[in-house]
């Protein structure tokens, strides 16, 4: 029998494969004498939509699960220990964690334990009694087991800040390859009941204003890279859908790490570049704030994006007969277009040449990178670029190393100081 202790260590190891809670790590730990500890098993971090970070528990109810996707850590047919929590176990877990300060929310997720509702029951007592037996207000962000129903998406909608459905394979062909026991079906038709069920909400929230709020942070999902051929194109179309068609507040893209052994799968040795994973959130970028779409970033004829550039960049030197554009008179959704010039700085130039005729300094002064923008940009009618727009030289001066390396989420040890004590 497992302790509480040796659950967690199990199950927020577990966890750390989903990228849909957005996470970073510290090797900082608690001390004697001292409080605090950023070292615990399973505590990430995820950012708000106002900015604030906040730490989450990041655990599965269980690692049991009936399914065999082969990419998965947790599937059936892989030899690893297991471990399921009872509701009100975790739940108190949250709630000593929270009183600690050791975090500010929970990530849970789940394998499949018996089938899809009967895990999700288990998920909704354990939020239930943290809502309701703790009086735990604080963040909470559920996975939802795909094919579970509606009723009970319904009723955690109403209890969580976030729910969520992981679409992991980026085809319906990879699916059917790798997790052949997940149907599509049962992974679009949640998301399409938690876009409804937001919309019935916000509907009823302007006619009564303190019917219950259904989980305000929206849906986010998870795309699983190099795990298969499936190409950028090809994953930049499947989040575009996903955007426009479930309201989807955001896709987290996830490189490939090699746990499985099936055929289909990439040689454990090889590690997808991470940069490609950076590469797909910039574009990603690009299409929810800066108006493009996939099929302006890539095409058939050209499926990946370019290691060396990033998107932006890109897309300008492949489209050079629009430039240099000129800031005193391009329109906002031109200006959010070339290299160097973001959200807030096309602000800014919208704001600042309203009062007076911009000129190459002044753009320096609004904060513009003209590292990027001096090839895409007159002010004033000068070019301050080293290099004309035509040049074949432009792509050269843009390359960005590509020995990119993102701190990783997993290097950490799962150090369990706390439980170990005896807390538990
Ligand atoms: S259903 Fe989820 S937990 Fe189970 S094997 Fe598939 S990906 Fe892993």
């Amino acid at each position: 029998m497992l302790t509480t202790a040796e659950k967690l260590n199990i199950l927020g190891e577990a966890a750390k494969y989903d990228a849909s809670c957005s996470s970073s790590g510290s090797g900082r730990q608690g001390k004697p004498g001292g409080f605090g500890n950023a070292h615990m098993a399973g505590i990430c971090h995820t950012w708000t939509d106002d900015g604030r970070c906040l730490s989450l528990l990041k655990v599965l109810y269980s690692n049991v699960c009936i399914f065999d996707c082969a990419y998965c850590v947790n599937r059936t047919s892989n030899d690893v220990l297991r471990a399921t929590f009872e509701p009100d176990e975790l739940a108190q877990i949250v709630v000593e964690f929270y009183k600690r300060n050791y975090i500010e929310g929970l990530f849970l997720s789940s394998g499949i334990i018996k089938n899809p509702d009967y895990t999700m029951e288990q998920l909704t007592k354990t939020v239930s009694l943290l809502r309701n037996k703790y009086n735990y207000y604080g963040y909470i962000h559920v996975k939802v087991v795909p094919g579970t129903s509606k009723k009970l998406i319904e009723a955690m909608g109403l209890l969580a800040d976030r729910i969520s459905v992981n679409i992991e394979l980026p085809s319906k062909n990879s699916l059917a390859l790798l997790a052949p026991q997940k149907k599509p079906k049962n992974i679009t038709l949640p998301m399409q009941q938690i876009k409804l069920a937001k919309l019935d909400n916000a509907e009823a929230r302007k006619k009564y204003k303190k019917a219950p709020l259904f989980a305000p942070a929206g849906q986010s999902t998870q795309i699983i890279i190099g795990a298969t051929p499936d190409s950028d194109l090809a994953i930049l179309r499947l989040s575009e859908g996903l955007y426009n068609g479930y309201n989807m507040k955001r896709v987290y893209y996830s490189a490939y790490l090699p746990v499985g052994k099936h055929p289909a799968l990439p040689s454990p040795e090889t590690r997808v570049p991470l940069l490609r994973e950076h590469r797909l959130y910039q574009a990603d970028w690009l299409l929810r704030f800066y108006g493009f779409q996939a099929a302006e970033l890539l095409n058939d004829e050209k499926p990946s994006l370019d290691l060396e550039l990033d998107p932006k960049c890109n897309w300008a030197l492949n489209n050079l007969d629009l430039f240099p554009v000129e800031v005193n008179t391009a329109d906002y959704q031109l200006l959010l277009r070339i290299p160097g010039i973001g959200v807030q700085s096309a602000q800014r130039i919208i704001a600042a040449r309203k009062e007076k005729r911009l000129n190459l300094e002044d753009l320096k002064k609004l904060g513009i990178v003209m590292k990027r923008a001096q090839y895409f940009v007159t002010a004033a009618g000068k070019f301050g670029g080293r290099l004309r727009p035509k040049s074949h030289n432009l792509h050269t001066a843009l390359a960005q190393p590509t020995d990119y390396v993102q701190l990783s989420l997993f290097d950490l040890p799962t150090a369990n100081s706390f439980l170990n004590a005896g807390n538990f």
